[in-house]
């Protein structure tokens, strides 16, 4: 509930993705004035109830304590999490700022609920021990939280807490609005800077009048540009101009966010900020944090030596003077590996992947194994290229979902899902959407992606099911899941079906009709490891320049002197000069000392999978199990809980560790 729970909510919604287009919608100042209209009014709604909860007299019931704050949550947090969507997607700016205030008065609310005594007393005064299993959790959830929100703290502190609380909203949209409007570009010398990429891909970066051609930042020009582009002058500029986002102004804004944030932990009683944010998780320390990563760097060394040793000879196949791997080849090269080696083009794929394809196949794949259905609807959302579908199991209705996609101008950069409402049962309906920026689109058919665009779609639709699945619960703090770093572990899962030959025949066809072949699926399974490695070596200094970045006094750091020791320790590729990667490494706002998930839930999810390795990926009675174990359960269990109701027994490295060893 706290304005951690916010923050949870805000958290989940950033992930990977692909960029740009023009945003050629305008919007009439009434639509800004409709909006804020609506959400006064809900505003207005929750303070009653607030004000009514503050001034009960006697001793409290269910009806009379938990419904209200039900009813008051669903509010506030519904109210955070649609203005953090429309801050991150709408088309019109002033939509987009009117969206970050009311964000912010809303986030203001969560925080006077989390240090209301008089609430807080009510919920302690309870006697919920005859009630059913998931009442008592709510109001051990909701105990939790007030423990953790400085209640018991004197009016003096607790006026600070809500300051600190009140600037944290505004930081971290500044920080995110930062990444979000500075988009970078390099130009070409001329077309042949274009050698090795995709003939779309060069059909579409023609020189314009000015005889100029200019790569963005933006992921699909991005990504495309450093994995095939032959020239090393040009892939290295154009990833120091993606790694420059943001800077100077984010130096600023990160050093606030993390002088706040440590000030605000010490307050409510933790060394640092990173001892506050992982004490609810599975890992519950930042010491077992730190433990986590150099465990893994250990399990990923063997691998990972061997794959750095592959790509220096290869690169010296290129430049004979070559000492070591500089970070903007790190697509290039691989790429290169992984076409001489395995004889696997990832751009032979792509015929196989036009966006529409990917993602019809993928509703209907998930609608064989969960047993449920979709239904398009035919309304309109916030810009005009985004759809609109229900979920429904049966004549059970259990969500609505948006999907949009396609990139335009300021909208969010990255992939993630964005949760819009939380659902509880027979109140409020889950809603949520996926937010990515792949090709395809009006202006850009048909929108070839890529496999790992194509991944990146399972994945967020494995975040967007559990939300969906797990919002019918009485309580909204039962909707989503308990411990933060189990979030991605449903969606690495789904990432598993875009590796599958089975999965893949269901819908990958090129413009014939012809289905993805056999073999080039083996060879892109084969593939697969290679660079692995790298890639786990390479969220693992992400985690733990986020860990470093928090679990300390912040008057001592320095974060571009940090993030270079930090570098020097754990990341596989040199530090570049004249980057700051802390200006646009967009995590250390939503999940501050938390990036460590991916891997935590990696290791978890590989266990997992094993079942349904065992039973068949197009197996709906494994999949039918997982979404009742699972998914559905939400915060009603911990992680652990989760784990062992699936497998039967409790979660272990093991099935992780075989997998990296590959052998
Ligand atoms: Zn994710």
């Amino acid at each position: 509930m706290l304005r951690h729970f916010a923050l949870m909510a805000l958290a989940m919604t950033v992930f990977y993705c692909a960029g740009p287009r023009t945003g050629d919608r305008t919007v009439d100042s009434q639509e800004v004035t409709t909006y804020q209209e609506t959400w006064k009014a809900e505003l207005a709604e929750a303070q009653d109830i607030l004000e009514q909860l503050e001034t009960l007299e006697g001793p409290g019931t269910v009806e009379t304590v938990l419904e209200p704050l039900n009813d008051l949550l669903m509010i506030v947090i519904t109210g955070v999490s649609s203005a953090n969507l429309q801050a991150n997607v709408h088309p019109d700016p002033a939509m987009r700022s009117a969206a970050e205030e009311a964000q912010q008065v809303f986030s203001n609310l969560n925080t006077d609920i989390g240090l209301s005594r008089p609430i807080y007393e009510a919920v302690a005064g309870l006697d919920v021990s005859g009630e059913t299993a998931d009442t008592r959790r709510f109001v051990e959830l909701i105990l939790r939280d007030y423990r953790r929100s400085g209640v018991d703290k004197d009016e003096e502190t607790r006026e600070r807490i809500r300051q600190l609380q009140e600037e944290l909203v505004g930081i971290s949209q500044e920080f995110g609005r930062n990444i979000r409007e500075d988009v970078r570009s390099i130009q070409l010398a001329g077309t042949e800077d274009l050698d090795g990429l995709p003939q779309d891909y060069i059909d579409t970066h023609q020189p314009g009048e000015d005889g100029v051609i200019t790569i963005t930042t933006d992921y699909p020009e991005f990504y495309p540009y450093m994995t095939y582009a032959h020239s090393e002058l040009r892939r290295k500029g154009l990833y120091q101009a993606f790694l420059q986002r943001a800077y100077p102004q984010n130096l600023d804004v990160l050093d606030r966010m993390m002088d706040r944030r440590y000030e605000l932990a010490n307050l409510l009683g933790y060394p640092t900020w990173a001892d506050f944010v992982t004490e609810i998780q599975m890992i519950r320390t930042p010491q077992a944090t730190q433990t986590f990563v150099d465990q893994l760097t250990e399990a990923a060394r063997p691998a990972l030596e061997r794959d750095m040793a592959l790509l220096l000879e290869r690169l010296k196949q290129i430049d004979p003077q070559a000492a070591s791997i500089g970070i903007w080849q790190r697509y290039y090269l691989p790429e290169l590996i992984s076409r001489e080696t395995y004889d696997f083009d990832s751009q032979e794929t792509r015929p196989y992947f036009a966006y529409d394809k990917v993602r019809d196949g993928l509703l209907t794949l998930t609608s064989r194994m969960f047993g449920v259905t979709y239904t398009r609807l035919e309304e309109t959302a916030w810009h005009p290229s985004v759809e609109i579908y229900q979920l429904w199991s049966g004549d059970d209705l259990l969500g609505k979902f948006y999907l949009d996609m396609h990139p335009r101008e300021g909208k969010f950069k990255h992939g993630g899902m964005f949760r819009i409402a939380p659902g509880v049962d027979a109140r409020q309906l889950p809603q949520a959407a996926i937010v990515c920026n792949f090709p395809g689109g009006e202006n850009d058919q048909p929108g070839f992606m890529g496999h790992n665009q194509v991944r990146t779609f399972f994945h967020e639709f494995g975040h967007l099911l559990q939300t969906l699945f797990s919002g019918h619960h009485r309580w909204i703090s039962l909707s989503g899941i308990a411990e933060f770093d189990f979030v991605e572990v449903p969606s690495t899962i789904m990432e598993e079906w875009t590796w599958d030959l089975a999965s893949l025949h269901t819908f990958a066809t090129n413009a014939d009709g012809e289905p993805i072949p056999e073999e080039l699926v083996s060879r892109m399974q084969a593939s697969r490891m290679f660079a692995y490695a790298l890639w786990i070596q390479r969220q693992v200094a992400l985690s733990a320049i986020a860990l470093n970045f928090y679990n300390r006094d912040p008057l001592d750091v320095n974060t571009t002197t940090l993030l270079k020791e930090v570098q020097d320790r754990y990341n596989p590729y040199l530090y570049m000069d004249d980057t700051c990667l802390q200006c646009n490494f967009s995590h250390l706002s939503g999940y501050s000392a938390l990036y460590y998930t991916y891997m935590w839930s990696m290791v978890i999810a590989r266990d997992l999978f094993s079942e349904f390795e065992k039973g068949g990926l197009l197996n709906p009675e494994v999949a039918m199990r997982f979404r009742e174990s699972v998914l559905e359960p939400g915060a009603l269990k911990s992680g652990t809980e989760l784990v062992r109701d699936f497998l039967g027994r409790d979660y272990s490295f093991k099935a992780f560790e075989v997998w990296l060893k590959g052998d």
